[in-house]
């Protein structure tokens, strides 16, 4: 009896272990960060990735898409309004001064095929388009690809685990801190580039501004923001996960437009982007050759 209770103590601890353990590096010790809403985002004390603890089961994740999502997507926070209409322009002057930033010039990729995962209503298909460059957009929204389609926009539902095809470029505007295993996207992503392809990452950046607003940081969404990057972290994932940098960009400040005047807006904006510091970031990186 002694010994088969001593198993089970064993077998409990272990399965318990992997329930809590960080999706991307296995381990288990963690620092508490923020909770929010009652949900609890914890440091990994070993990749410093910062996760939601414990992490949210397929339901969960399921029955928050299900639920209006992108209605409350359009009301919700200020940042979240790129998706209607009237945003376009300053989205098309975002993305000029993003890939700037970067020093990225799209028109090299006239004629090259482009991967959009997480194409929401296909903003930057659109985008990509004015370069002649061949965009396929994927989304798991019904509902986002049915506006981008409408748009005659090239899009489909679909997973990017069955997806097979060869592009030159794969971009992930806000979509690696929505995933349960963002290794396992970075690797499959990377046996569907071409030799020279390149990656562009835009994701929430931890750092001095999510530890300044601790619970209050705007992009501690419990369900929806699963795991958030500090810029070690990120490049240390896609180091492992085979690419290599090129260049980067950070901007935002954790103050949407209309939250604080502008003038202090613009001041605190510039400030923390020409520092370096900003709560976004941008990666660009290449696939390492083998
Ligand atoms: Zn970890």
């Amino acid at each position: 009896m002694m010994k088969i209770s001593a198993a089970r103590k064993i077998q409990n601890e272990l399965v318990e272990k992997r329930e809590t353990a960080c999706n991307i590096c296995g381990a288990v010790e963690s620092r508490l960060t923020a909770t929010v809403g009652g949900c609890n985002y914890v440091r990994c004390s070993v990749c410093g990735v910062e996760r939601m603890f414990e992490y949210p089961t397929e339901s969960d994740v399921m029955d928050f898409y299900s639920k209006d999502y992108m209605t409350k997507k359009f009301n919700d926070l200020g940042h979240h309004i790129h998706f209607t209409p009237e945003y376009r322009a300053t989205y098309f002057s975002e993305k000029d001064l993003t890939f700037s930033d970067l020093r990225m010039d799209l028109k090299k990729y006239s004629g090259k095929n482009l991967l959009d995962v997480g194409c929401a209503n296909g903003q930057f298909l659109e985008y990509a388009s004015k370069y002649g460059i061949r965009p396929l957009g994927i989304d798991i929204s019904k509902e986002m690809v049915g506006v981008a389609r409408k748009n005659g926009l090239n899009c489909e539902v679909a997973d990017l685990f069955d997806l097979e095809g060869a592009y030159d470029l794969v971009t992930f505007w806000d979509v690696v801190e929505h995933v349960m295993d963002p290794l396992a996207v970075l690797e499959k992503t990377r046996t569907l580039l071409n030799p020279g392809g390149e990656v562009v990452i835009q994701t929430p950046c931890t750092g001095m501004v999510s530890e300044l607003f601790g619970e209050k940081w705007l992009y501690y969404l419990p369900v929806q923001h699963i795991h958030l990057f500090s810029q070690e972290a990120l490049f240390a994932l896609l180091s492992k996960t085979g690419y290599s940098i090129t260049s980067w960009v950070r901007f935002g400040s954790c103050n949407p437009k209309g939250t604080i005047p502008d003038t202090n807006k613009r001041a605190i904006d510039t400030i923390v982007k020409k520092t370096g510091l900003g709560d976004t970031i941008v990666v660009r990186a290449g696939r390492t050759e083998d």
